[in-house]
C-alpha cells in the first residue's frame, strides 16, 4: 500500500529524515514514535506529498510520489489525513466541513456528499452538531469532526499526525475510540501519537525514529517485549 524506499529529506543544510526505509501493507495499523524533532511528523506528510523529499521514493498504492508525472492532488485525495490542529473550516457549519472536498475534488453531488457527512458524523457519535460551527465544539468533538471529514473522501489509507496532543486529557479518549474503532475494522493508518496504550491495543507494528533515521520497525509484540 505505501512504500517508502531511502527517503532523505533536508531543510536547508539540516537534515531531516536520513535513508528511511519502510512498508505499510493494507490493513497495517503502524504507529510512529520517537523524541520531538525527530521527523516523524515530517515523514507522514511526505507520504501525502505535503512536503517534498530530496532522495528516495515513496510509492502510494502503485504510484510514486518522486515520479515528477505523478498527480500529486489525485493522490492525496486518496489518503486521509487528521493534524495535531483540527484545520476545520470556521466559517463552515461541520455539514459543510464534511462536504466541500467530496465535492470539489470528487465531484459528488451537494446531496450525496451531504448524505455521506452524516452518515460519518453519526458513527463518530456527532449526529446532533451537524449544523453547528468548528468553534461550538470541544477540541474533541472538532478531531473526530476531522477524522469524519478524511474518511468521507473514501481513504486508502488513514494518517495521524499526533491527532490527540492538543486535547485536554479528558478528551483524548473519544478520538482514540474513533481510531481504535477504524483500525479494528480493517484501515490501513499510520500514526504518529504518544499514546502507546493505543499502540498496544490496535498497533500491527511500531516504527520508532531519532534523529530522522527509522531505529526500529518491529512488530508490536517485540517493540513491548511481550514475546
Ligand atoms: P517530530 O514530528 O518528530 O516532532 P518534525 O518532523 O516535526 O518532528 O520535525 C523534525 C525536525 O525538523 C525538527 O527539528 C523541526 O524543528 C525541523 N523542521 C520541521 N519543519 C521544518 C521547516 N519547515 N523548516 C525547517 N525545519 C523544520
Ligand atoms: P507538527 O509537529 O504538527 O509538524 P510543529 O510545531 O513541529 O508541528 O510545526 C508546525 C509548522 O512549523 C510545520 O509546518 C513545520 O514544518 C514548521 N516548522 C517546525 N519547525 C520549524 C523550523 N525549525 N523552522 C521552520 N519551520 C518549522
Amino acid at each position: 500500500m505505501i512504500s517508502i524506499k531511502n527517503v532523505s529529506k533536508w531543510y536547508g543544510n539540516f537534515q531531516v529524515l536520513t535513508d528511511c526505509t519502510t512498508e505499510v501493507k493494507k490493513g497495517d495499523v503502524v504507529v510512529v514514535c520517537g523524541p520531538s524533532g525527530s521527523g516523524k511528523s515530517t515523514l507522514i506528510k511526505c507520504v501525502n506529498a505535503l512536503e517534498p523529499f530530496q532522495k528516495g521514493d515513496i510509492v502510494v498504492d502503485g504510484t510514486s510520489i518522486a515520479d515528477p508525472s505523478t498527480n500529486l492532488p489525485k493522490i492525496r485525495s486518496r489518503v486521509g489525513m487528521v493534524f495535531q490542529h483540527f484545520e476545520l473550516f470556521p466559517h463552515l457549519t461541520i455539514t459543510r466541513n464534511l462536504a466541500l472536498a467530496q465535492e470539489k475534488v470528487l465531484g459528488r453531488s451537494k446531496d450525496e456528499a451531504m448524505t455521506k457527512g452524516l452518515a460519518l458524523l453519526e458513527r463518530v457519535g456527532l449526529k446532533d452538531h451537524a449544523h453547528k460551527f468548528p468553534g461550538q465544539l470541544s477540541g474533541g468533538q472538532q478531531q473526530r469532526v476531522a477524522i469524519a471529514r478524511a474518511l468521507a473522501m473514501d481513504p486508502i489509507v488513514m494518517l495521524f499526525d499526533e491527532p490527540t496532543s492538543a486535547l485536554d486529557p479528558e478528551m483524548v479518549n473519544e478520538v482514540l475510540d474513533v481510531m481504535v474503532e477504524l483500525a479494528q475494522e480493517g484501515m490501513t493508518m499510520m500514526c504518529v501519537t504518544h499514546e502507546m496504550g493505543f499502540a498496544r491495543k490496535v498497533a500491527h507494528r511500531v516504527i520508532f525514529m531519532d534523529k530522522g533515521h527509522i531505529v526500529e520497525d518491529c512488530a508490536k509484540e517485540e517493540f513491548f517485549g511481550d514475546l
